[in-house]
């Protein structure tokens, strides 16, 4: 019975009790019946720290809740973050010719490279970097099944002493799985964990916060930005490019929202900063850009030039740690999606992605204009998806959330779900169909006002 202790812990109790190994047996038994160190399987208690899942589940309860005793209503919803139309016609017929030819012996392919075929990391190269003067080599761009899990996965690579940054509101995949590496300590009462330092986003700051005054290792950026709509000026990048070189940090860049930028002088990439490639990752993704949610193609970029340090303080190469960790732990996309995913730079490609986002900008605009004529501080909606509004008379985000779901029968999502920051806000998005939105719009302007 006294062995079910595993060794080590054997070891440990016969230097505390200065007991011969021999001895230890007699006492073994009454450390279990007290329930004191068995050797049974340990869960990562870091996962106990997570709140729970709240903001999306609690939406539905309360919608399902209201259409329940409102079986008539017709309820709008511009509160997800998915597409809503289908994929263009370049795509489809690219993703159609790549399953012919998996079917066919004399083109079948099995494994393909896990960083993704050279054909889709060129057509990256060419038309999301070199049209924008920025030289990316192949070896830098990783292939991925989404920016969800590469966003989440990053953190793996960097070490657990790091001081994390984030944004508040944040998109919670980069909070999440810092907390499940075990990088932070609790989360208080607001939901912030112990550790992590939060920049607050507010009209004041344009929704886009100056790099801290500490030191912090670890950034996470996301612009255009969900939830807030916000986009980063090039000096606004060029500030925590320089935080970042001065400071030995690291930032992670998230471009997922890039191709819903309209203003010119908008940076479409951290890379057209100088110098970002020394301490920059970037994410892309084809999901929002071209309806590749349930398709499922990213990529990621990590340049050679980026460098993390040793404890002892030596100089390391981070593309080959990525390489390594991506390589053994990922087997690379189906064909038929690489094929796909580089469907949308072929000329139709190009058109028809600039058609299916001009049709969610159409969306945003109109949200944001009729908003703004009924006196509601907007924000976003101009280079994103994303409208971010300022709830009238400060009321609260979810008081909000009631007041437009049983009143104009309109699902958005609260801004205080994204953290802190975003209590008082509210955010609505622009993926929908055109008619559903400008009823959601109608339907506001009758809301009695607050
Ligand atoms: C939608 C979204 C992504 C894209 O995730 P995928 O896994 O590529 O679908 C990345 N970052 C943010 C902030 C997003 O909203």
């Amino acid at each position: 019975m006294g062995g079910a202790f595993p060794p080590k812990a054997q070891r440990c109790f016969c230097i505390i009790l200065d007991m011969e190994p021999s001895e230890i047996n007699f006492v073994l038994p009454f450390f279990h019946y007290f329930g004191i160190c068995t050797d049974m399987i340990t869960i990562n208690e870091n996962y106990m720290k997570l709140k729970a899942g709240y903001l999306f589940p609690e939406i539905a309860r309360r919608t399902s809740d209201f259409h329940q005793k409102n079986p008539q209503a017709r309820i709008i919803r511009l509160g997800i973050g998915d597409v809503t139309l289908p994929l263009p016609i370049a795509v489809v017929e690219a993703f159609h010719r790549a399953v012919d030819e998996m079917a066919d012996k004399a083109t079948f392919r099995g494994y393909g490279p896990e960083q993704g075929y050279d054909f889709l990391i060129q057509a990256v190269i060419e038309n999301a970097y070199k049209s924008r003067g920025v030289g990316i080599t192949p070896d830098e761009v990783f292939i991925s099944d989404g920016s969800k899990c590469d966003t989440g996965n990053i953190q793996e690579i960097f070490g657990l002493d790091n001081t994390i940054a984030v944004t508040d509101p944040v998109y919670p995949v980069y909070v999440d799985t810092n907390v499940m590496a075990g990088r932070t300590g609790d989360a208080d009462e607001r939901g912030c964990y112990e550790g992590i330092v939060y920049l607050p986003c507010t009209p004041e700051n344009n929704f886009a916060p100056a790099p801290p005054k500490e030191q912090v290792d670890l950034i996470y950026l996301c612009y255009p930005n969900n939830p807030t709509g916000a986009v980063a000026t090039k000096e606004a990048l060029r500030q925590w490019v320089d935080y970042a070189r001065a400071n030995k940090a690291v930032i992670l860049f998230d471009a997922a929202y890039e191709a819903f930028i309209t203003e010119p002088e908008i940076p479409h990439s951290i890379y057209e900063i100088e110098g970002a490639k020394e301490v920059a990752i970037e994410f892309r993704s084809f999901s929002k850009t071209a309806g590749f949610t349930g398709t499922r193609c990213a990529f990621t970029v990590v340049p050679r030039e980026l460098r993390a340090y040793t404890a002892a303080g030596r100089a390391v190469e981070v593309n080959p740690v990525w390489n390594r960790r991506h390589t053994t732990k990922f087997n690379g996309v189906s064909y038929p999606v690489q094929a796909a995913a580089a469907a949308t730079y072929t000329n139709d490609g190009k058109k028809q992605v600039r058609q299916l986002v001009g049709y969610y900008m159409e969306n945003a605009r109109l949200i944001r204009t009729s908003l703004s004529e009924l006196g509601y501080n907007v924000y976003g909606g101009v280079n994103a998806p994303y409208i971010w509004l300022q709830t009238p008379n400060g009321i609260g985000s979810w008081d909000f959330f009631d007041k437009l779901l049983t009143e104009a029968n309109v699902v958005g999502t609260p801004g205080a779900g994204f953290g802190p920051a975003g209590e008082g806000f509210f955010r609505l998005s622009a993926f929908g169909d055109r008619e559903n939105v400008q009823t959601a719009m109608d339907r506001i302007e009758k809301l009695v006002t607050f």
